[in-house]
């Protein structure tokens, strides 16, 4: 099988570690802390933080995180597992979406650094994976993004949604928590 997977909240752990940087600046800022435990991204409502200041904050900040991130539990010994059972690894992510300088080679120095496999890596835009996981032929995406999730399944293309904190509500695609989880599925389709 070819499997596509997504980066950020599916191998990544951007969201942990966005929401600690997000706490320190936030210390920095009014010493408000967290006003909505339950927002639809930390980046919207969880913080009292105007619109102007929520930009700059990530805007100035995204390539330093992006570059701090760690592989998330057992995400590097699974794609191993996967590509020494016969399958491709296509890793596609929309980072190529004008919040990085040079988003291809950051990523590829990420990826190495942590050793994750990869046949291809695919940079998309903002919500563009559905068609490109059409045209790469991928059998099943890992993804976390309901948009994208929606986009993958219009093209026909199986996809599995990584669960966080902002898709826990969404029942329409199979949900998968942890990597060893992923392999199970994968192994048993
Ligand atoms: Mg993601």
């Amino acid at each position: 099988m070819r499997i596509g997977i997504d980066i950020d909240n599916c191998i990544s752990n951007f969201d942990d570690v966005l929401l600690e940087e997000y706490l320190k600046h936030d210390k920095e800022l009014r010493n408000t802390g967290i006003i909505n435990g339950k927002p639809y991204h930390i980046t919207v409502g969880m913080f009292d933080w105007s619109k102007e200041e929520n930009d700059d904050f990530y805007y100035n900040n995204i390539q330093r995180i992006a570059m701090s991130l760690k592989p998330l539990n057992n995400a590097k010994d699974v794609i191993d597992k996967l590509k020494a059972d016969g399958n491709e690894i296509y890793i596609i992510t929309s980072r190529d979406n004008g919040e990085y300088i040079n988003p291809e080679k950051m990523t590829r120095e990420w990826l190495e650094k942590y050793e994750i496999y990869f046949d291809k890596l695919i940079l998309t835009g903002r919500h563009e994976k559905g068609p490109v996981c059409k045209e790469n032929n991928i059998d099943i995406m890992i993804e976390d993004s309901i948009k994208n999730c929606e986009d993958i399944e219009d093209n026909g293309v199986k996809c599995y949604i990584m669960d966080t904190r902002y898709n826990k509500h969404e029942t329409r695609f199979e949900r998968v928590k942890r990597w060893n989880e992923i392999y199970s599925k994968i192994a048993r389709s």
